[in-house]
């Protein structure tokens, strides 16, 4: 992996191998951590980097301070203005993802609440093809942890052991990915990406109290379906087996994008091909964030203008 020049530490850029933490921090003895993915989309009509909703997911940064119990929250717009000058810094002209973390640093220990420190990453990532086929996805035999035990709606760096347990898993079996369900045995979402299926035209998928996190891709699809597509959507609870008879289904987030499912426990999906309605959506939604459609460029910043 090539990496970049520089990253950014407490607000200062510094080079790369200078961007770390010490083991003793409460982030690394216990994963008390919250952060952030985010996608830069390169523009090369526009010679322009667009970063796509960041006001939102500075939003849920602070959404998972509270919920974690951090003293006092990292300021959305020092993060925001960091990162711009990150990006700059790196001078990237090509697709990146963005991870900007807020961790509890210092010698704490598990009932620590603070000091916080802050760090972003960036580096190049290519965009999903627009042709790509579809995944194969298992049904988990692991749960997703429920609210009573682990805050799901949120991104805490110790819930993600759940999600790759269930992915590796996954692979050790042969699949692409898997589906998790959560503890009332209803379909929750994938590792790192929420969950739609279709059925007779409608858009479906669970509500966010299924254990979901409340993800900024899965609200761009719903509004994608009833602003331009004029989609009817369901949020509600899904069942396995109504996974197996549904026409469609897709993953969706800021690092999986739009990624079709071909079949789910071998079971193929519709014809086992890109359904149109999923193809009509990765479609908007890839133009959307590459600043190509006029449809909610306020969502989008730019890097160098
Ligand atoms: N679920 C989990 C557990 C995730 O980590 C992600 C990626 N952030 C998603 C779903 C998709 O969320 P988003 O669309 O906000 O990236």
């Amino acid at each position: 992996m090539s990496l970049p020049k520089f990253a950014c530490l407490n607000g200062k850029i510094v080079d790369w191998s200078d961007a770390t933490i010490h083991a003793f921090s409460p982030v690394a003895k216990y994963g008390l951590g919250v952060f952030e993915g985010l996608r830069g989309y390169w523009n090369d009509q526009r010679d322009d980097l667009y970063l796509f909703r960041v006001k939102d997911h500075n939003e849920r940064l602070l959404q998972s301070q509270t919920a974690m119990r951090f003293d006092d929250s990292a300021d959305p717009e020092d993060l925001r203005s960091h990162l711009i000058e990150l990006l700059r810094a790196n001078n990237f002209r090509e697709p990146v993802h963005i991870r900007m973390m807020v961790f509890l640093d210092g010698p704490g220990e598990m009932s620590a609440t603070g000091p916080l420190g802050t760090v972003i990453t960036a580096l190049p990532r290519t965009a999903a093809g627009a042709e790509a086929p579809g995944i194969n996805v298992q049904t988990s035999s692991w749960t997703r942890m429920p609210d009573m035990v682990m805050p799901a709606r949120i991104k805490c760096n110790a819930n993600y052991h759940n999600s790759r347990l269930a992915l590796i898993q996954a692979k050790v079996d042969g699949y692409d990915a898997p589906l998790i369900l959560n503890s009332r045995g209803k379909i929750s979402e994938g590792p790192a990406m929420c969950f739609f299926l279709v059925r007779d035209g409608r858009l479906i998928t669970p509500h966010i109290t299924s254990d979901i996190l409340e993800s900024i891709t899965r609200d761009t699809v719903l509004k994608i379906a009833t602003e331009r597509l004029n989609v009817v959507v369901e949020e509600r609870e899904i069942d396995r087996s109504e996974v197996y008879i549904s026409d469609e289904a897709f993953f969706c987030g800021t690092g999986a994008e739009i990624t079709p499912i071909a079949s789910v426990d071998r079971i193929p999906l519709g014809d086992g091909q890109v359904g149109p309605l999923t193809q009509r959506i990765r479609k908007l939604y890839s133009d959307l964030v590459h600043g190509i459609s006029d449809y909610r460029s306020e969502w989008l910043t730019s890097v160098y203008k």
